[in-house]
């Protein structure tokens, strides 16, 4: 029996993570759980799976929870309770289902702590990538991919080496937006945009597909995971998302992986991996169904966020956490309908142009960096 902490219960991976358990329950079982303010779906969750313990974001709702309990468990809130959460007990591995860099010190204690993590919360390793894998590497405890192009990764490289890869290619769906001209982007709307073509995710990860933002930083994500060179990462559009990515040789075979789009399928792999497990109910792949996959070279004059991910990434040090911080916080605004759509990369690109470069920076300098970077673009914007 696998012991699971998750932590994002409530969010779209999350969710489709309690599905995995809920339909794997003599394999898995969970022990922590935790998510922000949504008391009645975590509630749901908590009276399902009964964790041993639980946390919300504040205290209110964790008052809530205590109120509402019928069993007995830890009933935590804050920072704090979701790092316990985090942490807790016997088990083997941590589900970081979060969005955003709070992700990042729950992380990092759980592999303090000896767990595994299945990680789908990719700004955690854009913000403090060198950290967490070093961390993760001292104290033996693996990174499993989550998102569907890093697991696709993974499991294209199992049984090769990595010095027999040429590169990696991420597929790119493109996005709410991926027909439109720039001249277009100018008029698009919050909910335009939350209407993805292939995937149904948060609000969050919606927007960063439709600037593709979500590829620059899994670029990012790509090299701390594969510890591969910028060089040896290629994005191409696929619109179909039907190849979740690939691996090229030396030899020039490239390896690919294959799937109806479902986040159950990483999800599920992260926990059962190297074994594969049933996956009750879902689509099965029929390629005649399909007819066609489609394949367009990346353009970065078009998506001007993937280039500035790439050219962060690059640079290195300091500069990935400005352009996740100001990306979370250009998301915000925009959600809230405080910027238009294509300010998202102005936003972006004035905090890079801004900032000055650290070359190897501490937790305590990325945490600092992080929080002057946002509210550097929220009084720029005010
Ligand atoms: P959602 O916005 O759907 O969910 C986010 C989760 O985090 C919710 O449970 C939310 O709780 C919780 N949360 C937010 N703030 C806090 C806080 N301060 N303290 C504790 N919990 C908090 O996000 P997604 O599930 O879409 O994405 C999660 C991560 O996975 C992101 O990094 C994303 O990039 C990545 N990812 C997502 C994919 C997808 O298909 N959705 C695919 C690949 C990667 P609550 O709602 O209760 O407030
Ligand atoms: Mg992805």
């Amino acid at each position: 029996m696998k012991k699971i902490n998750l932590i994002g219960s409530t969010g779209s991976i999350g969710v489709q993570t309690l599905d995995v358990i809920r339909s794997h329950r003599d394999q898995f079982q969970l022990e922590g759980l935790s998510f922000g303010n949504n008391v009645d779906i975590g509630m749901n969750q908590v009276e399902e799976f009964r964790p041993k313990i639980i946390s919300c974001s504040t205290k209110e709702a964790a008052e809530k929870v205590k109120s509402q309990l019928t069993y007995s468990a830890i009933v935590l809130n804050g920072k704090e309770g979701i790092i316990e959460v985090a942490t807790y007990g016997e088990s083997e591995i941590l589900v970081n289902a979060v969005m955003g860099r709070i992700g990042l010190e729950p992380t990092l204690k759980a592999i303090e702590a000896g767990k595994d993590i299945a990680i789908a919360n990719k700004e955690t390793l854009v913000t403090a990538g060198h950290i967490v894998t070093e961390l993760s590497r001292k104290k033996g405890v693996r990174l499993i991919p989550v998102d569907s192009e890093h697991s696709a990764i993974y499991q294209c490289l199992h049984g090769n080496t990595q010095s027999e890869v040429s590169k990696l290619i991420l597929t790119a769906s493109g996005g709410s937006f991926r027909d439109y001209s720039r001249e277009q982007l100018k008029g698009v709307s919050v909910d335009d945009a939350l209407k993805h073509p292939n995937w149904q995710m948060g609000a969050k990860i919606t927007i960063d597909s439709a600037t593709m933002m979500n590829k620059g930083l899994e670029v990012i994500e790509a090299k701390w995971l594969f510890q591969m060179p910028y060089e040896k990462i290629e994005v191409i559009l696929h619109k179909e998302s039907m190849i979740h990515s690939m691996v090229e040789y030396i030899d020039g075979s490239v390896l690919a992986h294959l799937g109806t789009p479902d986040m159950r399928v990483p999800i599920q792999y992260a926990l059962s991996e190297p074994n594969r497990l049933d996956l009750k109910g879902g689509d099965r792949l029929k390629l005649w169904e399909v007819g066609a996959l489609h394949f367009e070279k990346m353009d970065y004059d078009r998506f001007k966020c993937l280039d500035m991910a790439f050219q962060a990434g690059k640079q290195g040090g300091i500069t990935p956490t400005v352009l996740n911080a100001a990306n979370e916080v250009a998301v915000a605004l925009f959600l809230a309908r405080k910027i238009s759509f294509l300010e998202i990369e102005d936003v972006v690109d004035r905090a890079l142009q801004a900032h000055s470069p650290i070359t190897e920076p501490s937790l305590e300098d990325i945490i600092f960096i992080d929080e002057e970077t946002r509210h550097r673009v929220l009084s720029n914007i005010n």
